[in-house]
């Protein structure tokens, strides 16, 4: 499907492209009819070329995980990661005090992350 409408999306910009071509060497009023028929088609072959790509376009939000030392004030804020929870116990101590640490929030970071730390 992917090759077959690529092929199609190229043919298409092509025929479009050579009935703009011939559109626009053309006097009469059929050139408007011409150079229309070949924008059109050429916009459905380009459509069809980049319908197959992949969409790499969204990704996921940003999300971060704030982590609190249960000892002292210490915080850290590090890169959301695969199973992180709020009051989930971390592996990494407290580098101040060596204390365990626990996830106090996770957020997703959107147009004001700053927003967040308010609180
Ligand atoms: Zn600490």
């Amino acid at each position: 499907m992917g090759l077959i409408s690529k092929l199609i999306g190229i043919a298409l910009a092509a025929v479009g492209f050579v009935l703009l071509f011939f559109g626009m060497n053309d006097t009469s009023t059929m050139s408007y009819v011409y150079s229309f028929l070949g924008l059109l088609v050429m916009a459905i072959g380009f459509a069809l070329l980049t319908a197959g790509k992949p969409k790499e376009e969204k990704l996921p939000p940003p999300t971060i995980t704030e982590i609190r030392c249960n000892n002292c004030d210490f915080k850290e804020i590090r890169d959301f990661k695969k199973g992180d929870y709020i009051l989930k116990t971390v592996e990494e101590a407290c580098p101040k005090c060596q204390t365990g640490m626990t996830i106090e929030g996770v957020y997703m970071i959107r147009e004001e992350p700053k927003k967040k730390y308010n609180v």
